[in-house]
């Protein structure tokens, strides 16, 4: 992971000291010796995170942290205390100035990665969020997706451990803010998580009768919510245990003694890095969905049946798979429009959509790729096959009137189709090449009076 770190401390010798540990790990890394020098180089650099000391001369690095996160334009980028390890009230006050973690000096190099890029994959996944939903208003979106929707609602967390005192420690931390369900048998947890919406599971590494790790690794996976983030708490002399874990995809760890401030930082940060992702993927389905969907029907556009068709063709061609293709239009749609309006004409569109879904099979596909012309792809279809289906949707259309008034039963309209249909017959074909010979048979299911299927002639 590459990313841009900025390392504000009065003292050179620090600044070397963690310069020369990110460089050698490839961080981009750039520097600042005191408060107002950070700030302007927040502002010009837009560091992808920032590790920031306590201690300075002039503006201290409480002040430096409240003031980046009260600017809209750069509170998006994590903020890293580095505090003394004899001044726990630094961190009390780093987390109310906005802080996102803690390191303590000396810096320890496992705490200093791991955190580091925890919090930058975190800042990655915002701007991602970020640049998907930019407008001209793209810094109120940003607010509105960072702050309100998530603000305060409380994180759903399982606390995993098979004994019980560090349950009671820990919902003294949390509870105020968490919900913290507690599961004292590993079996029974990995169950749990598979059937409920867990934002952060914390597992106890030294159980006395199950192997933390093991069970670390059998949530990575299950076959539900296996990137649900994992938090362990571990003895701080647990070094070769803690890399495994790390390496089995365990998201950030805690030490004995359990700090307070530093747990409730852990787990928030965890779970808002958790609930970025999910509407991350969540935007990105929905904008897949939107670029292949028709917004009327509901069905697949042309766009989706072009891609998909030329698909099918290919698998036709290379492994001989059949393939089938209806193409279907309206009869005298104008009229409807014409005689009840447009409103009622969208309504026998819809109407008209469900009932071709109905018809076809489960692997069928159906699109939508003009104002009332649609087209079926049959994979694995025979003509003789994709007639039937032609006939029963044709039937299916003609049979029953379609019921399109404002009200239900206030107009009731009797439509027909005609399909012309056409197939993968030899390798010179191709999609366009079929659908000219669907369309060359719908044709002629017009002229041959409609509420008909045609089957077109062989190329
Ligand atoms: P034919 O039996 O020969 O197919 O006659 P037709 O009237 O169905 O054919 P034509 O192609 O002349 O008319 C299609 C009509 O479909 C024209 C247009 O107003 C209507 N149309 C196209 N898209 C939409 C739409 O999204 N909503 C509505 N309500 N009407 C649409
Ligand atoms: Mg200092
Ligand atoms: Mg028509």
């Amino acid at each position: 992971m590459s990313a841009r770190v900025l390392v504000v401390d009065d003292i050179l010798a620090n600044v070397r000291l963690l310069e020369a540990k990110l460089e050698s790990e490839y961080f981009e890394v750039s520097t600042a010796m005191n408060g107002l020098d950070a700030l302007e180089k927040v502002q010009r650099i837009r560091p992808d995170i920032v590790l920031l000391d306590v201690m300075m001369p002039g503006m201290d690095g409480i002040e430096v942290c409240r003031r980046i996160k009260s600017n809209p334009a750069t509170r998006h980028i994590p903020v890293v205390m580095v505090t003394a390890l004899d001044q726990p009230e630094d961190r009390v006050r780093g987390l109310e100035a906005g802080a996102d973690d803690f390191l303590t000096k000396p810096v320890n190099d496992v705490a200093l990665f791991s955190r580091v890029k925890s919090l930058v994959r975190l800042k990655m996944l915002i701007d991602e969020l970020l640049s998907r939903n930019s407008n001209e208003d793209g810094m109120l979106l940003a607010d509105d997706l960072m702050e309100t929707e998530d603000a305060g609602r409380p994180g759903k967390i399982l606390l995993i451990d098979d004994q019980t005192q560090l349950a009671a420690r820990v919902r003294k931390a949390l509870g105020k803010h968490h919900q913290v369900d507690f599961c004292a048998d590993p079996a029974q947890a990995l169950h749990k998580v598979e059937e409920e919406d867990y934002e952060l599971l914390m597992v106890n590494l030294d159980m006395e009768d199950y192997d933390g790790l093991r069970l670390c690794s059998q949530l990575r996976s299950l076959s539900h919510n296996r990137q649900v983030p994992i938090l362990i708490i571990i003895d701080p002399d647990d070094t070769q245990r803690m890399a495994r874990a790390l390496e089995l995809g365990v998201n950030d760890y805690l030490m004995r003694p359990i700090d307070r401030q530093e747990l409730l930082a852990r787990v928030n940060t965890q779970i808002r890095r958790w609930r970025y992702t999910c509407r991350l993927r969540d935007s990105v389905r929905q904008s897949i969905a939107l670029a292949v969907t028709d917004p009327l029907t509901g069905l697949y556009n042309r766009r989706y049946m072009t891609t998909h068709g030329e698909a099918l063709v290919d698998e036709a061609a290379n492994r001989g798979k059949a393939l089938s293709l209806l193409l279907l239009d309206l009869d005298y749609f104008k009229k409807v429009n014409d005689t009840h309006g447009h409103d009622v004409g969208d309504r026998v569109l819809k109407e008209l959509a469900q009932r071709m879904k109905r018809q076809v099979r489960r692997l069928d596909i159906v699109c939508r790729v003009g104002g009332e012309e649609f087209v079926i792809l049959l994979p694995n279809a025979e003509i003789s096959v994709a007639w039937r289906i032609a006939e029963r949707l044709r039937e299916a259309i003609a049979s029953t009137p379609f019921d399109v008034g404002e009200k239900p039963g206030e107009l009731q309209l009797n439509l027909t189709t005609s399909i012309g249909l056409a197939g993968y017959e030899k390798v010179t074909d191709s999609l366009d090449s079929i659908l000219k010979r669907a369309d060359e048979a719908l044709y002629k299911a017009k002229e041959g009076g409609r509420n008909k299927v045609m089957v077109a002639d062989a190329a």
